[in-house]
C-alpha cells in the first residue's frame, strides 16, 4: 500500500530505500527548486495520514503511527551521497525534536545543536538495556516541625564516558523515542526496591514520590503496575507518592484523570509539579484527586523581595490549603526563602538549603543524623 501511493506520487524515477529501523530514504531526481520539495513532502504527509493516521486500539491504548521528514538537498548541503544521507539525518532529528508529523530542511547550523545531543539518540537505548541509571533522593522538609516527610528521587544517567547525565539531556528524548514508560517502569521498581531495603536497614518509613511523564500516565496498564510493583515490594501504597505535571494532566484530561481516580483509591499518594507553570484553571484544579501540590520554584526564587513572586506564592498556598491539598515549596535556597515561606503558612519545603539530591546511602545518612 504504501509503496503504491509512493509510486503514485513520485513515479519510477526516484529511489525509495529503507536504511534499516524505522528509517527510509526517498531520493527525487531532478528537482531544482526546495519549494518543489516542500510539496511533495506535504503530499507524503497527506498519503502517510490517509494510511496511518486511524488510530489502532491494541490491548486497551490507542496507537497512531506518525511520520516525520528531514530533508537534504544536492549540492548545498552535501556533494557526497554520504554527506546528503548525514544532513537528511540531522535534519530529521530536528523535525522529530519539533513533534509529530513534522518536516525540516536542513540548515547550517543544525549540526552544532544536533551533534550536541545525538549522542543521547544514539546511547539511551542501551543506557535502558544496560542499566545506566540511578536514582537520586531530595528529602522534603516539614516547615513547621522540621521533621523530614518524604523524598522525590531523581534520575541520573551514569554514562560511561560522559560522567553523571542530568535528566534535562534525556528525558524529552526518551518520550519523543518511546523509551519513557520503560525509564518510568525502571525508576518505580527502583524507588520501591530501594525504599524497602531502607526500611529493612531500620530507615523510618517514607513516602518517596516519583516523577511520571503524561505518555505514562495515559497508559491504562499504569494501576496493574503499580499495584504489582507495591505488591513485588511488599510496600504499602502509602509508600509511592507519583508527581505530574499540569501539562500532563491537560493532555488527555478524561483518560488521565480517570487513571488518577484509581491510584488514589488504591491509596498512592499523586502530587501536582510545577504548579502555577501551566494554564490550569482553579475550577480543573478542584475536580482533581491530588494530595499535594508543589509550588515552582520559579516563585519560590523571587522570595521575600520580589512582589509579583511574593502575591503568587501567597496565593497558591491559600488556595492549595483551602483546596485542602498540601503544599509543597519547591528550590528552597536560602533561609530569606524560607522564612518567607514559613510566614505564609507553606507546609513542606524541598531544597538545597535542606539538602541536594542525594545518593541512596547519603539520603538514609541524612535521615539518621
Ligand atoms: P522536577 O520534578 O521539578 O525536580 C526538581 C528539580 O529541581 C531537580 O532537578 C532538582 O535537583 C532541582 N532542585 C532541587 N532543589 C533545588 C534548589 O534548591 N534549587 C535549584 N535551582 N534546583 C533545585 P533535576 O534532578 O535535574 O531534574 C529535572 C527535571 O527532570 C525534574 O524536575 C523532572 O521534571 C525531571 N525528572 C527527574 N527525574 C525524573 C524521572 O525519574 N522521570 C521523569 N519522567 N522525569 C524526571
Ligand atoms: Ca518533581
Ligand atoms: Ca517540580
Amino acid at each position: 500500500e504504501v509503496g503504491r501511493r509512493l509510486q503514485a506520487l513520485f513515479g519510477d524515477a526516484h529511489i525509495l530505500a529503507r536504511l534499516g529501523g524505522d528509517e527510509f530514504v526517498i531520493a527525487l531526481g531532478d528537482l531544482s527548486q526546495a519549494l518543489a520539495v516542500e510539496r511533495i513532502v506535504q503530499a507524503l504527509e497527506r498519503a502517510q495520514t490517509a494510511i496511518a493516521g486511524r488510530p489502532i486500539l491494541i490491548d486497551g491504548n490507542d496507537l497512531s503511527l506518525t511520520a516525520c521528514v528531514g530533508v537534504a538537498i544536492y549540492p548545498d548541503d552535501g556533494q557526497q551521497v554520504a554527506e546528503l544521507l548525514k544532513a537528511a539525518d540531522t535534519a530529521l532529528t530536528h523535525a522529530k525534536r519539533n513533534g509529530r508529523n513534522g518536516y525540516q530542511f536542513h540548515t547550517q547550523g543544525m549540526n552544532d545543536h544536533v551533534l550536541e545531543t545525538l549522542w543521547v539518540d544514539r546511547d539511551l537505548r542501551r543506557a535502558l538495556e544496560e542499566n545506566q541509571f540511578v536514582l537520586y533522593y531530595q528529602p522534603k522538609i516539614d516547615l513547621v516541625n522540621g521533621r523530614i516527610t518524604g523524598a522525590e528521587a531523581l534520575i541520573r544517567w551514569q554514562h560511561p564516558t560522559r560522567g553523571l547525565v542530568m535528566p534535562g539531556q534525556f528525558i524529552r528524548v526518551a518520550e519523543e523515542r518511546g523509551l519513557i514508560v520503560a525509564l518510568g517502569d525502571w525508576v518505580m521498581r527502583e524507588a520501591c526496591r530501594q525504599n524497602k531495603a531502607w526500611q529493612e536497614a531500620g530507615m523510618a518509613e517514607l513516602p518517596i514520590a516519583i516523577n511520571l511523564s503524561a505518555q505514562h500516565f495515559r497508559l491504562s496498564t499504569l494501576l496493574r503496575d503499580v499495584k504489582r510493583t507495591l505488591q513485588d515490594h511488599a510496600l504499602g501504597a502509602d509508600c509511592l507518592e507519583l508527581e505530574l505535571t499540569e501539562s500532563s494532566i491537560m493532555q488527555d484530561a478524561v483518560a488521565t484523570i480517570a487513571t488518577m481516580r484509581r491510584l488514589t483509591e488504591v491509596g498512592v499518594v499523586l502530587a501536582l509539579d510545577d504548579f502555577g507553570t501551566g494554564y490550569s484553571s482553579l475550577s480543573q484544579l478542584k475536580g482533581l484527586p491530588l494530595a499535594n501540590l508543589k509550588l515552582d520554584q520559579s516563585f519560590v526564587r523571587g522570595l521575600p523581595d520580589d512582589h509579583d513572586d511574593l502575591a503568587i506564592c501567597t496565593a497558591v498556598i491559600a488556595m492549595g490549603q483551602a483546596l485542602g491539598l498540601k503544599v509543597i515549596a519547591e528550590g528552597v535556597e536560602t533561609p530569606e526563602q524560607l522564612a518567607a515561606l514559613r510566614t505564609l503558612g507553606c507546609d513542606v519545603g524541598q531544597g538545597y538549603l535542606f539538602a541536594r539530591p542525594l545518593p541512596a546511602a547519603q539520603f538514609m545518612e541524612f535521615v539518621q543524623r
